[in-house]
C-alpha cells in the first residue's frame, strides 16, 4: 500500500507533531502502590503517554501527555490522581 495513504493533515509525524505536552494544567500522578496493571490507563490516553516496561510495569510519561484525565477517569482502582502542574515534586 502506498506509504502515503497513512499521511495525516499534521505531517508525517502524525499527532507527534503537535507538542500537546504545552497544553497541560494537570498532571496525572500514578500510585503504584495502588494499582493492579490492568492496562486500561494505556489503553484510553488517547497520546500514548502511557508506557510498559517488564521491570516497572505501566508508568506515565510527560512528553506529549495533555493533562486531559482520562486514565484518571477509567482507572477502576483510582490509582492516577490529577494535580495542578507544577504542584508536585
Ligand atoms: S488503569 Fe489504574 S490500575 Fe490499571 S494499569 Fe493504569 S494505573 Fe494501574
Ligand atoms: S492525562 Fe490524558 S494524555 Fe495524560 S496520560 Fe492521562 S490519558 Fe494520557
Amino acid at each position: 500500500m502506498d506509504k502515503r495513504a497513512f499521511r495525516t493533515p499534521v505531517g508525517d509525524e502524525g499527532l507527534y507533531i503537535l507538542d500537546t505536552a504545552s497544553w497541560r494544567t494537570t498532571r496525572p500522578i500514578m500510585d503504584k502502590s495502588t494499582c493492579i496493571n490492568c492496562g486500561l490507563c494505556m489503553a484510553y490516553c488517547p497520546v500514548n503517554a502511557v508506557k510498559w516496561a517488564k521491570d516497572t510495569k505501566f508508568f506515565l510519561t510527560y512528553d506529549y501527555c495533555k493533562g486531559c484525565g482520562i486514565c484518571a477517569q477509567e482507572c477502576p482502582k483510582n490509582a492516577i490522581m490529577m494535580e495542578k502542574e507544577g504542584e508536585d515534586t
